[in-house]
């Protein structure tokens, strides 16, 4: 079961009238599923909440209710009682809704399953058992004593399928179960939102696959691949949601693997969007939060400054002391 709410926080939310909430930049499904799910909650109580994603809504999401009245923070010009981020493990994955926060002192309010959650803000509900925030947003229903219903339920089972792979993540416990089965009993239709989610694949994200596997490498235990911004132009790719982790993660032979994206900072110096997975017993948690990112045991990330070859130079050795095996207990 998720930790019990906060009190501090349950009061915080009870008290506001006007929320604005927000979650992280390259928005997953956990991201959407959580905002909308909590926005479409605390009007249930009646308040006025102001769902806010730093980047533009990805159409892949645009199914779930709700998700047209999401706000970019440029958007914003009303005043808040209270912020609240939502499957956000550190202020910098706001984006520029941190600085709109900050700025107008708004109280924060985290609510969060990151086991590399920062403690920022002055209400925090961080529970990594939960393998996803929407998971802890049907325990935060209950607490509000809502009934959950058919929207509510479509984006809280998003987050969650989405968060575990349709349930085939190691953190996908009895209580991951429930949660889904009291959502799937609420109205939510599972196998159209696997099929809206996880089950489909542009055609160019599979032509990409085709040009990035062909250097693919394989070392002590690591699988992992570098994907070029020339690579994403040849098959008319912007920017790209992989959809290559599950593939690599599957590889027999690697106990780690990585995706190493080449991108650009606003001031175009090339960074490198960095995206690893362990198998059980392995943890890419503490690699990506040492190199100033953050995540899970099973999954992270981290974007860093430099060339795809400075940074995957940089990054291996740490896999490499990642993938040894677990010191054997007596
Ligand atoms: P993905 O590989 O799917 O992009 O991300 C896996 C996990 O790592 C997600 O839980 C995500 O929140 C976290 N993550 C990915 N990139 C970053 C990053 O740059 N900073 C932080 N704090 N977390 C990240
Ligand atoms: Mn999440």
């Amino acid at each position: 079961m998720p930790s019990p709410v906060p009190a501090d926080l349950l009061a915080a939310l009870q008290n506001a009238q006007t929320l604005l909430c927000v979650s992280h930049v390259n928005a997953d499904g956990d991201a959407y599923g959580s905002l909308l799910g909590f926005t479409y909650l605390l009007r249930r109580l009646g308040k006025s909440v102001t769902p806010v994603m730093p980047d533009p809504l990805d159409p892949e999401f645009a199914f779930l209710p709700g998700a047209e009245e999401i706000v970019l923070p440029t958007a914003l010009h009303s005043r808040f009682d209270l912020a609240v981020s939502l499957d956000l493990s550190s202020p910098d994955r706001m984006g520029s809704a941190a600085a709109l926060i900050d700025g107008a002192r708004l109280p924060l309010a985290v609510i969060d399953h990151h086991a590399t959650n920062t403690h920022f803000g002055q209400f925090h509900w961080v529970d990594a058992r939960c393998a996803a925030t929407s998971q802890m947003i049907v325990a935060l229903a209950d607490a509000l004593q809502v009934p959950l219903d058919r929207p509510l339920a479509e984006a809280l089972l998003t987050g969650i399928v989405t968060d575990t792979l349709c349930f085939r993540t190691s953190n996908t416990t009895p209580a991951v179960l429930e949660a889904a089965m009291r959502l799937q009993q609420a109205g939510a239709d599972l196998a159209q939102i696997v099929q809206r989610t996880l089950h489909r694949l542009p055609f160019r994200t599979l032509q990409l696959w085709a040009l990035v596997l062909d250097n693919l490498q394989l070392r002590e235990g690591v699988v992992w691949v570098t994907v070029s911004q020339q690579q994403l132009r040849t098959v008319g790719l912007q920017s790209a949601d992989l959809r290559l982790s599950s593939v690599l993660s599957s590889v027999n032979e690697a106990v780690i693997s990585a995706i190493f994206t080449e991108k650009q900072d606003q001031n175009g110096d090339p960074t490198v969007e960095c995206s690893f997975r362990a198998r059980p017993g392995y943890d890419v948690g503490k690699v990506a939060f040492q190199l100033g990112g953050g995540g899970h045991t099973p999954a992270s990330g981290c974007t860093l400054a430099g060339t795809p070859d400075d940074v995957v130079a940089r990054v291996l050795p740490l896999l490499f002391a990642a993938s040894q095996p677990p010191p054997h207990t007596p």
